[in-house]
């Protein structure tokens, strides 16, 4: 595999409301996709479809607060493309969430699902707020107000929301009441990642960091890297970088650098992980942690380290930081981590990256694990759950990889390659209405 041709100007965008730049999410979408023209041969004549969402949706989410006071919060659901089967994507609550980047994290979504070969489109959601700053009764409010605004897009057949940064299955649950509320039904299908004893899935809440791990395991094989004893860097030790971080320790590897929001550790003996999870539990993030040393949050990208897995937010990995990674491996546990300057560094570097596009899909495709039961009221054990999401993650990497291999391009544009030749197929063949 070998770089693609260098990008560094603004992307340009054909709508009026966004304007993006080279290392924003959507630039860094719009990017991604130019690059994978070349390989489309006659589906480049829809590739302007790609380019902007199908639907937008900007929503007011006024809520009683605990004082009495009246508050108010933006929120969005876009659906980016909708050829390959409904909506589904998660739903964000942070104080950065923007309109362009619910939209990147919604086309990611539609290219993703698509890399796994899952029957959906992309869609994506989020609330521009800081959810701790609220109480869990103003976070229910705060929910439910929101399902309630975009409850005339979403639904089972329509669009399925899902948990992302900041949103859990509590919140699934909310948001499954209310819409079922809403409708007159029981919707269990609706949202997925839900608790158990209402339709949800064994093995979702860790299917993320699972996939990313499976990604890892057989990127490392085709490499020549044995986990055994490597060293792995995780930024982010929510959902995704925790379970991740446990599978390769189980596997053998030693985790000897964590970063979050609260702080920066490392322990090159590698971190207990049953302490170090107790600690996040009762401190709410790894600072504080006694058993390493802390660390200054840029001194992160110098840790020596075999493999590292950015599992927090986008635009991480930038042109600098990627001068100076040590990593022999980048797993993309977060959406869009890798800017695209960022991204030609490392791969003249010789640095492997798994994208986020393939190396996070394990979430979703539980998800998609979890929509197919509820329909079906017929509910698998773990170990089936585990042994499907393994067998269609090692096969979506294969087909990635043997492309890859066949055009001489990174694993990410061949990811985009695979996903966007099934996306603008499914348009082709459905023809435009009227
Ligand atoms: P989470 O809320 O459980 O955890 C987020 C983590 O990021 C926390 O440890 C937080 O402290 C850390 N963080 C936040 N801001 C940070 C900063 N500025 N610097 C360093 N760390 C910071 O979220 P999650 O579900 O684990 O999601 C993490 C990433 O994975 C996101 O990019 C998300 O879109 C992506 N993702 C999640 C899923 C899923 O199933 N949850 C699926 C696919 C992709």
């Amino acid at each position: 595999m070998s770089a693609t041709p260098a990008a560094s100007s603004a992307p340009l965008s054909p709508l009026s409301f966004v304007h993006p730049t080279p290392d924003s999410p959507w630039g860094t979408y719009l990017m991604q996709v130019d690059r994978v023209v070349p390989y489309l041969g006659h589906l480049a004549r829809w590739v302007e479809t790609l380019k902007r969402p199908k639907r937008a949706l900007i929503v007011d989410i006024p809520i009683e607060l605990d004082d009495g006071s009246v508050a108010h919060f933006e929120g969005y659901r876009v659906q980016h493309n909708l050829s390959r089967g409904p909506g589904k994507g998660g739903v964000r609550y942070h104080p950065d969430v923007t309109l362009e980047e619910v939209m990147a994290l919604s086309a990611w979504m539609s290219i993703k699902n698509a890399a796994v070969n899952l029957p959906y489109g992309g869609a994506k959601g989020g609330i521009r707020v800081d959810p701790k700053r609220l109480s869990k009764k103003e976070l229910e409010r705060m929910t439910r107000r929101y399902t309630s605004e975009i409850g005339i897009i979403i639904g089972p057949q329509q669009d399925i929301p899902a948990p992302d940064v900041n949103t859990n299955p509590q919140i699934m649950a909310w948001m499954m009441d209310t819409y079922s509320m809403n409708t007159g039904t029981t919707a269990t299908g609706v949202v997925t990642g839900k608790p158990i004893h209402l339709g949800g899935s064994l093995g979702r809440v860790k299917a993320t960091g699972r996939g990313v791990f499976v990604t890892g395991r057989e990127a490392a094989r085709r490499i020549g890297l044995d986990l055994q004893g490597a060293r792995v860097a995780v930024q982010g030790f929510g959902n995704v970088g925790s379970s991740a971080a446990e599978l390769f320790v189980q596997a053998g590897g030693k985790i000897v650098a964590v970063q979050d929001h609260s702080g920066t550790i490392f322990n090159g003996d590698g971190f207990d992980m049953s302490d170090l999870l107790a600690h996040v539990k009762d401190a709410g993030g790894v600072g504080g942690f006694a058993a390493g040393e802390v660390l200054d949050g840029e001194a992160f990208w110098d840790v020596p380290c075999d493999i590292l897995i950015p599992a927090a937010l986008e635009g991480q990995i930038t042109a600098q930081r990627a001068r100076r990674v040590t990593a022999r491996l980048v797993l993309e546990g977060a959406n869009g981590p890798t800017v695209p300057t960022a991204d030609d560094i490392l791969a003249e570097r010789g640095i492997l990256v798994v994208p986020d596009v393939i190396c996070n899909a394990g979430g979703v495709t539980v998800s998609y694990f979890e929509w197919v039961q509820d329909f079906s009221s017929f509910f698998w054990t773990e170990d089936e759950i585990n042994v499907r999401l393994d067998k269609i993650m090692v096969g979506a990497l294969k087909k990635i990889w043997d492309t890859a291999d066949r055009h001489q391009i990174t694993l990410r544009t061949a990811t985009f390659a695979v996903a966007c030749e099934r996306i603008l197929t499914a348009r082709e063949e459905r023809g435009l209405y009227p």
